[in-house]
Order: structure tokens, then C-alpha cells, then sequence
């Protein structure tokens, strides 16, 4: 049997063969068509809150795919909205791409941004340990924010100066300064939301989206210091020893929305 890495590097048209939930048809991220968007008062019954804990955002990790900040303890919890049950805060990481409009996953009539931050939750009502929720409906609610480049990101700052520290695939550093996930989120809370799926592999159809309307800015120069990280693929070899690439992009395609419906309050 051929065991594909099951992360990017394999390439997203090579997934379906070994994780067949990627060819489901509640897949994720989609394009989010705003004409088509269905305004739910539901929504508005409980608001969308979230209390997050900064000391236990732990440590950074280089995943091959990107970085991901490992969050430990049982207090950042996200509520409200479109979820029926409280959901963990177990780990954040982002996506980005080769320029300014194609760094996102899901896209807005079409549209691109530099990048997306993906804030991870389990349900922690419904289910004993993250590796259940994510292979279990219901079991994932993911906050998805946008990037577009400008000024630099001062929250962001505190991850993108140490990405040097996690250069290669597996490297792990304690995050010298204190992150405050919530420190991400836009002025503005407007959100769309739908049922789909994580967008690495297994590819499982188990996540309610939270995606903010509003981008958030970046710089440039912290998005260059993301496209930085070596990957573990091997791309050259030079002076004899393999050379391995770096995470230019991380970005699955969108996928067919089928008789889905993307979902945001009335205003
Ligand atoms: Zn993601």
C-alpha cells in the first residue's frame, strides 16, 4: 500500500485516493457567494462569544504545512451563534499563498486574500478527545479570519519573528511572548457560517465555519517570513545533499458548495 503524507506537500488532487472523505459533498473551503448568502434570525439567538486564555497558547510548531500554535488548558472556549454546544480551543494556524490574492482558503465572490487564519475548536459536550470530535459530526467549530496586507500585525509579530526558530519540518519552540488569540478577531464581528469539512486531510465533514467578514492586516514582510518555512519536501539537491522547500503556499482549492447553504445574521 502506498501511504501518502497526508498533508499538502502530497498535493490536494492526490488526497481522494488515500482519504476518501475528501471527495464528500460538504467539503471545504468554498467559494462564498454573497448574493447567495441566507440571512437566519436563529443566529441571532445567542451571540457568538469566545473567552480565550493567552498563557496557554503554549508552544509553535512546524508542521511542514505551516506553523501551528499548540493551545493547552480547558478555558478558550467558543459558544452562541450557530453552535448548540461549547467548543475547545485546542490549536490555531494559517494559510497563505505565493501573492496578495491567493493566501485564503475560502474566497468571497471569487475573491482571494492573502491569507486565513484558522482558529481550531472541539466540542468538548459531545465528545472525549479532539481525535473523536474531528472525525465526528458536529465535532469541530473553526473561526476562519482573513488576511489582507498593510501594516504590520502586532499579535501576529509575536509568532512571525520566531518562525526562524522552527525553520524545519518538526521543529517546536516555546512561544516567547504571550499570544492572545482573541486579539485576532475583527472590530467588526460579522460572520458567514456553514457546514463543511477540515481542509487538510482525512478531510473529515465534521466542522461548523465561522468565517469573519472583515480581513485583518498583515505586512508583507510577515507573510514573506511565512512563505520562509522548509517544508519536507525535497526539492533540489545541491553539492550533493537534498534541499528541502519551502511552504510557499498552503492553500486547498475551493469545492463545490452542492445544496449547501452559507448562513449570516440578519442585519
Ligand atoms: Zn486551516
Amino acid at each position: 500500500m502506498v501511504t501518502l503524507n497526508p498533508g499538502q506537500n502530497a498535493g490536494p488532487n492526490t488526497w481522494l485516493k488515500a482519504f476518501p472523505h475528501a471527495a464528500g459533498k460538504m467539503q471545504s473551503p468554498v467559494d462564498i457567494k454573497t448574493s447567495l448568502v441566507v440571512q437566519d434570525p436563529q443566529l441571532l439567538q445567542r451571540s457568538l462569544s469566545w473567552t480565550y486564555v493567552p498563557k496557554n497558547c503554549k508552544s509553535l510548531l512546524n508542521t511542514g504545512e505551516g506553523w501551528k500554535v499548540i493551545v493547552e488548558g480547558q478555558d478558550s472556549c467558543l459558544t452562541g451563534g450557530p453552535l448548540e454546544h461549547s467548543y475547545q480551543l485546542v490549536q490555531f494556524h494559517c494559510h497563505w499563498g505565493k501573492c496578495c490574492n491567493s493566501g485564503s482558503e475560502h474566497t468571497v465572490d471569487g475573491k482571494g486574500y492573502a491569507g486565513e487564519l484558522h482558529l481550531v475548536h472541539w466540542n468538548v459536550d459531545l465528545y472525549n478527545s479532539v481525535e473523536e470530535a474531528l472525525a465526528s459530526p458536529k465535532g469541530v467549530a473553526v473561526i476562519g479570519i482573513f488576511f489582507q496586507v498593510g501594516k504590520h500585525n502586532e499579535e501576529l509579530m509575536k509568532i512571525t519573528d520566531v518562525l526562524h526558530d522552527i525553520a524545519n519540518k518538526g521543529n517546536e519552540c516555546t512561544l516567547p511572548r504571550v499570544v492572545d488569540p482573541a486579539a485576532f478577531i475583527p472590530e467588526v464581528h460579522d460572520y458567514w457560517t456553514y457546514e463543511g469539512s477540515l481542509t487538510t486531510p482525512p478531510c473529515h465533514e465534521s466542522v461548523t465555519w465561522v468565517i469573519f467578514k472583515k480581513p485583518i492586516e498583515v505586512s508583507e514582510e510577515q507573510l514573506e517570513k511565512c512563505r520562509s518555512l522548509f517544508s519536507s519536501t525535497i526539492k533540489a539537491i545541491v553539492n550533493g545533499e537534498p534541499v528541502p522547500g519551502k511552504v510557499t503556499q498552503n492553500v486547498r482549492p475551493t469545492q463545490p458548495l452542492n445544496d449547501r447553504t452559507i448562513r449570516e445574521a440578519p442585519y
